[in-house]
């Protein structure tokens, strides 16, 4: 869908022979396999394509659900080859022939029944209290995500909390859709399409003039996907991620806080590391934040490593989320930090989790907006 099949074609030929972007796969990292890296995946198409692989087979699905889709690879690629979208066009395939793993269904199904692919946890109560908070006929509409709602709701918490504080009236899709962002990377782009068009609709009836995303991948399916999905949002509209709301508002509202002595490093979530380049707005909010300057950790900026999400990871092959979330603690950790700061709340969840399953202290991992939420 995104690619053409010219795209495809050269993107086989060119990753199969290819070791270059081999250490920033992460998959292959943990692994340790070269089935699992670029050009292992790129082997397993050009055998397919070839009659050597059956598509049935359960290894093709096997091999081809365990990638991130982060755009690292693609980072270190100087053929500038779109590996992952190569790799979500494949999942595709198996979706449309019924092949792909049951998790992807499942996703599906729980999405277009709750609206999220997690666990609510104590995020529905979060958000029926968020709901409280709006003000018919806002103009801003604060889309919380599904990690806001579910695995990590201290960020819509906190997102509220703040615009509370600074008197701002603001609004919320009821229900919020997921915006389809999973299903995408995991092949369902019928049920993908379907999801971006009912958040298209249901903003558009809200007649909002901005929107606010606080999870950095919802912010990429809305700028950067759905238009690719068929799915128009309404003329006009400003969306903003959460971090680079806030960094306006320091600019133009004059938002100043009372500076804190912690040494702070900062997490690029992948949707903003690499597909829509905010590398400054989230370090621009912590240097009006902390006196120090956030410490950089270990392949930053374009080359962060993802959190363990990526490629809707958690959803098919949770152990290697958790393992790759464990790697990117253990980098954050190296840099001495008090505090691991990012700007998402699936990074602040995954991260977390490994923080508590670690066997060292480590940096209290904090979502951007609430350490915002806090200084006010
Ligand atoms: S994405 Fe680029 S660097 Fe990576 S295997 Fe393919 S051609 Fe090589």
């Amino acid at each position: 869908m995104f690619l053409t099949d010219e795209e495809k074609k050269l993107t086989i030929e060119g990753c199969r022979f290819c070791p270059m972007c081999f250490h920033a796969d992460t998959v292959a990292g943990i692994t340790h396999r070269e089935t699992y890296s670029p050009r292992g995946r790129a082997l397993t198409l050009f055998a397919l394509e070839h009659g050597v692989l059956k598509w049935e087979e359960p290894a093709v699905a096997e091999v081809l659900y365990k990638s991130f889709t982060d755009g690292l690879p693609q980072e270190w690629c100087a053929g500038h080859y779109d590996h992952d979208e190569l790799i979500i066009d494949s999942r595709h395939r198996l979706v449309e022939k019924g092949l792909a793993p049951e998790g992807v269904g499942r996703a599906a199904s729980r999405i277009l029944e709750t609206g999220s692919p997690y666990d609510p946890g104590n995020g529905e109560e979060v958000f029926r209290e968020a709901l409280a908070s709006s003000t018919s006929g806002a103009e801003l509409l604060v889309f919380a995500g599904c990690a806001g709602r579910s695995l990590y709701p201290a960020s819509l918490r906190a997102m509220v909390k703040l615009l509370k504080a600074k008197k701002i009236p603001h609004r919320f899709l009821d229900p919020e859709p997921c915006c389809g962002m999973p299903l995408y990377q995991l092949g369902d782009f019928t049920h993908a399409a379907q999801q971006a068009k009912k958040v298209c609709q249901q903003i558009a009836e809200a007649r909002v003039r901005e929107v606010v995303c606080l999870d950095a991948d919802c912010f990429r399916m809305l700028t950067m996907r759905f238009a690719r999905l068929g799915a128009q949002l309404p003329e006009g509209l400003r969306v903003w991620h959460v971090s680079e709301w806030l960094n306006s508002m320091i600019v133009k509202e004059k938002w100043t806080f009372e500076k804190r002595p912690d040494q702070v490093a900062y997490h690029d979530p992948s949707s903003l590391a690499r597909f829509t380049r905010l590398h400054e707005p989230p370090r621009a909010v912590l240097a009006s934040l902390f006196s120090g300057k956030p410490l950089e950790i270990f392949g930053n900026g374009g080359k962060a490593f993802c959190c363990g999400d990526g490629g809707g990871m958690l959803l098919i092959n949770p152990e290697i989320a958790r393992e790759a979330a464990r790697r990117r603690f253990e980098q954050a950790c190296h840099t001495g930090a008090a505090l691991l700061i990012t700007a998402s709340p699936t990074c602040a969840a995954l991260l977390s989790e490994a923080r508590a399953e670690a066997r060292t202290e480590g940096p209290v991992v904090r979502d951007l907006i609430e350490i915002v939420s806090e200084s006010v």
